[in-house]
């Protein structure tokens, strides 16, 4: 209602986020991803935005949708069979005006700077939530894991940081992992880091293995900050987790820290996904299966499938199904962007689904949005909801900078804190008349505010 009565009264400030966007569509086209994430955050602060005349006169929003600086990289290795391969590597600089440039690191097959542009952005704000000092950045290559060796996976890891090296460092540019990164590649990375650098700094990557530098509850914490997220979102809306079905998508590893936590908060979780169909698990994921999500991702097949066949008494699978059709109370999309579609939305709902927390980067489209929040469905955005990877990556670079080791009650007891504060964010600036909470609202004006009045305070840089 504000927003309308704003929007006739004024009708520069109504056009400015279709300005910017048009300014944005022409300049980079096709960039499909990059300009839904800053439409969906422009369309979130405009109100906010035009409220403060300083930042117009700052151009603060003009300045903070393009990224600081890109750096792109070819990256040559040499495949298993003696073929040489090569990809393209790049790390975006998005905005440092809360920090230094944190964000991960992405291996996929269709990594586009278009792909990376909207995570850095996206990283921007989910840091500036995190309340920790860090800005965003995103880095990545086409490099398709899927299928490769270890050895190939190794060589791969070491030619993208023999470029990547000179452009990070503890105190500049602190990358850790994302899609199709995990431990095992950090590992490499970092192995190749240190004898490039000369420099023994610990700090320069997050998600390191616990015995060299790495944060014990890192792997866990996308996974387990986005149940703690939930809870405190269900809690407000007078729910509870125990005895909720619950159904996630993929088989990685922020999946995997979702079934854990889901499971020990008392919920079932009945189904998980990945590219190649549904698993159904009527009787709920169990321990067992739990661990062998982490088979799944290290052998590189990509495949759910494989868990029915490994537990086929417990599992179902469906091909070419995806997990929102499976009936259930609550939805966590821990795949990939735009992988749940208003279709998907409907689905969920007719079957019975009354929240979704989107886990995944931008995992719901811009219609399934619309359709939970139109339809009563709880929803809060992959922003808030997974900032607990980064935040307890931002824990990392503590005990790094300290040379300390925290146990995993006192992380653990962190990201609660975190999690805590983000959701506390999202209801002040997401609050509606009526008392409920626009949670996409919320945490990108709280996000935004934050980075804009950094940005204000450093002048024109
Ligand atoms: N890739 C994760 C994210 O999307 C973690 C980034 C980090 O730990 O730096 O937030």
């Amino acid at each position: 209602m504000l927003f309308l009565q704003h929007s006739v009264f004024n009708p520069y400030c109504y056009m400015k986020t279709e300005e910017i966007m048009s300014y944005l569509e022409a300049k980079y086209p096709g960039e499909k991803e990059y300009h839904q994430a800053v439409r969906e955050v422009l369309e979130s602060v405009e109100e906010t935005y035009n409220s403060h005349p300083e930042f117009e006169k700052n151009k603060i929003v003009e300045r903070m949708v393009e990224p600081d600086r890109i750096f792109t990289f070819r990256v040559t290795w040499v495949d298993d069979s003696g073929e040489v391969r090569h990809n393209t590597g790049y790390r975006i600089q998005f905005n440092s005006a809360i920090g230094p440039y944190k964000g991960g690191i992405r291996f996929h097959k269709a990594v586009t700077p278009s792909m990376l542009k909207f995570l850095g952005f996206e990283q921007t704000f989910k840091n500036a939530l995190t309340t920790l000092p860090m800005g965003g950045a995103k880095g990545g290559s086409d490099f398709d894991p899927v299928g490769k060796s270890d050895a190939e996976i190794m060589r791969f890891c070491q030619a993208f940081m023999l470029e990547l090296w000179q452009c990070i460092g503890p105190d500049q540019d602190i990358p850790a992992g994302d899609v199709g990164c995990g431990g095992r590649e950090i590992g490499y990375m970092y192995g190749m880091y240190k004898k490039l650098a000369r420099e023994y700094n610990t700090g320069v990557l997050t998600g390191k293995g616990s015995t060299w530098g790495g944060s014990i509850l890192r792997p866990e914490a996308t996974g387990f900050g986005a149940l703690y997220f939930t809870s405190h979102l269900l809690a407000r809306a007078g729910q509870d987790i125990k005895g909720r079905k619950v159904c996630i998508s993929g088989f990685g590893n922020v999946a995997w820290g979702a079934c854990k936590k889901a499971t020990e908060l008392g919920a079932k979780v009945v189904a998980i996904s990945g590219p190649d169909g549904v698993c159904e698990i009527p009787g709920g994921i169990n321990g067992e299966m739990i661990d062998y999500m982490l088979v799944m991702r290290a052998s590189n097949r990509n495949k759910v499938q494989d868990m029915a066949d490994k537990f086929p008494s417990e599992c179902k699978f469906t091909a070419g199904r995806k997990a929102w059709s499976v009936p259930c109370d609550i939805a966590l999309p821990c795949a990939f962007q735009n992988e749940l579609a208003e279709e998907d939305a409907r689905e969920l709902k007719k079957n019975g689904c009354w929240c979704c927390c989107e886990v995944s980067n931008m995992g719901c489209q811009p219609g399934a949005i619309r359709f939970f929040q139109n339809n009563g469905i709880l929803f809060a955005p992959g922003k808030a909801v997974n900032a607990g990877g980064v935040a307890t990556s931002g824990l990392e670079m503590t005990q790094n900078a300290t040379h300390i080791s925290w146990s995993a009650r006192e992380v653990d007891e962190k990201l609660h804190f975190i999690m805590e504060s983000i959701h506390e964010q999202c209801v002040k600036f997401g609050i509606r008349k009526d008392g409920s909470v626009d949670y996409v609202k919320g945490a990108n004006i709280a996000g935004f505010m934050k980075v804009a009045q950094a940005m204000l305070e450093q002048g024109l840089v």
